[in-house]
């Protein structure tokens, strides 16, 4: 299409065209128009975007932290200072809500990056331990991959901690979204970022990914996607020794306790499901329900769900845009008739396109009641709007469901205060909402089990990029 945008690759501050003369196009799922393309990069675009992040490691390691910290919050005042840009962008490239995306796509990632900044005070670089001295130093070059259900913030939460750190970065934008990754790259250059520091090569997870992973020029490599990828980036990186920090999928249980506000519970437990259409990693997709009250929170559910309307995700009155992508439609609604050939009852929803929205890659947000725990709709990732209600007959029931699961990423309680805290204390995973509590951006962030083994965020998030050397005296 002539006019569209041409992305080229950002290797050692500046534009760089690819190796190859393969293109992938950038498709809006609303329409299935193409809206822009990249170059289907190589790994000899690798190599190079390598090559400038080593160059510029000895300079940027050096800088002092509070002048790394100072240049950080330059990013967070660029993002500021471009939402409306971020959010369109991400509405344009995955569909995302555009009032859901000023706030979660946008305004949250230039939180983190502050939060980042703020690290960085009082943070411990060295200490004394008897006669050593510990001493934090960046790990080196890092290849960041991440996907495309929340572009700016997984972004974000890998390259601000490792340029803190006083790393440099090679970025892998997913295909779905190398036009988040542009604006970001434009960002860090107006902040004064110096040349080589952040780099980005577009492409093909298999091909630019695996050159990431296998690199032995990268230091570290930070996944974020799905648990199948993270596999193959830990094979591919294994001769390397290098360090691998992943951040996977999820299928996240909202235990819901007899002494809970159920109104409450259902209303925020069925926002955490569906935000961004459910392409969450941490979406809370089982809600787990006293058996007794199982027809009751069923109704409360399908009352709630009337209010999520599908539809432009530039309207801002729309809750629930197009999947991201047409494959990804396909997965959701595969999963939806599956659910429904198991014997699920649908009360909500359910399978078949979504009336007047043919044109989009939309599904029809769907309520599945009574399901089994075992079922494959209450074991796999769907990464849509999809719920699964399952009952549970006691505690112990409701703990042992909560837990069986190959993943371990988020998860919520809600019931008297004490009472949910110790059931959130008896789950398998690595963040617990209790009773719809804050989301606090300086904690700890990861998975137990087949959701990854890194940590982002905060002054955990900090370390994941920094080796440790004891100096004895
Ligand atoms: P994906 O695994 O298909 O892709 C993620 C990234 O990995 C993309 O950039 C992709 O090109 C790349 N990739 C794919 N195969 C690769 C390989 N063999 N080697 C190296 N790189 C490869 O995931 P997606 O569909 O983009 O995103 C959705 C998934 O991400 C879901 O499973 C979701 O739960 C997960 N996710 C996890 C978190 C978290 O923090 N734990 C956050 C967001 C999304």
């Amino acid at each position: 299409m002539s006019g569209q945008r041409a992305l080229q690759h950002w290797i050692g501050g500046a534009e760089a065209a690819g190796d190859g003369q393969e293109r992938i196009d950038v498709v809006n799922p609303a329409t299935n128009a193409v809206i822009a393309d990249a170059p289907a990069g190589t790994a000899a675009d690798v190599d190079r975007a390598v090559a400038a992040a080593q160059r510029a490691l000895p300079q940027w390691s050096a800088v002092p932290a509070s002048e790394r910290a100072a240049a950080i919050a330059r990013i967070a005042d660029g993002i500021k200072g471009t939402i409306d840009s971020f959010a369109s962008t991400v509405t344009s490239e995955m569909g995302s809500p555009i009032s859901y995306a000023k706030v979660m796509q946008a305004e949250l990632p230039s939180q983190v990056v502050s939060s980042f900044a703020a690290v960085a005070d009082g943070f411990t670089w060295e200490e004394e331990l008897g006669n050593a001295l510990v001493v934090r130093e960046p790990i080196g070059v890092v290849g960041a991959i991440t996907p495309w259900n929340a572009p700016l913030y997984q972004t974000v939460a890998k390259v601000a901690p490792a340029l803190l750190a006083g790393c440099t970065v090679v970025l892998k934008p997913s295909v779905a979204t190398p036009l988040t990754a542009a604006l970001f790259a434009e960002v860090t250059a107006a902040a004064g970022i110096p040349a080589g520091v952040f780099n980005v090569v577009y492409g093909a997870g298999s091909v630019v990914g695996e050159a990431i992973a296998g690199h032995q020029g990268i230091d570290m490599v930070s996944f974020t996607g799905s648990t199948g990828a993270g596999k193959q980036v830990s094979i591919a990186a294994t001769n390397t020794v290098k360090r691998v920090a992943l951040e996977l999928g999820g299928k996240s249980a909202n235990v819901i306790l007899d002494d809970a506000d159920l109104q409450r519970a259902v209303d925020i437990g069925l926002e955490f499901a569906w935000l961004n259409g459910g392409q969450t990693c941490a979406a809370w997709t089982r809600m787990l329900v006293p058996a007794h009250r199982h027809d009751e929170i069923v109704e409360l559910a399908v009352a709630a769900a009337a209010s999520y309307g599908v539809g432009d995700p530039t309207d801002p009155a729309t809750r629930i845009g197009p999947m991201s992508s047409t494959a990804q439609q396909g997965r959701v609604s595969r999963y939806i008739e599956r659910g429904i050939a198991d014997g699920a009852t649908v009360a909500f929803g359910g399978s078949g396109p979504v009336e007047g929205l043919e044109h989009g890659a939309y599904v029809r947000p769907t309520i599945f009641a009574n399901v089994a725990p075992d079922a494959v709709i209450a074991q796999e990732e769907i990464f849509g709007p999809v719920l699964s209600v399952i009952p549970y007959a006691d505690e112990d029931e409701a703990v042992a469901i909560a837990n069986n699961s190959i993943y371990g990423l988020g998860g919520a309680v809600f019931g008297e205060p004490d009472h949910a805290l110790a059931v959130a204390k008896r789950m398998r995973t690595g963040q617990v909402i209790v009773n719809g509590g804050e989301f606090n951006l300086t904690a700890p962030f990861g998975g137990y089990k087949q959701s990854g083994n890194g940590r982002e965020l905060g002054r955990t998030g900090v370390e994941e990029f920094l080796e440790l050397k004891a100096i004895h005296r």
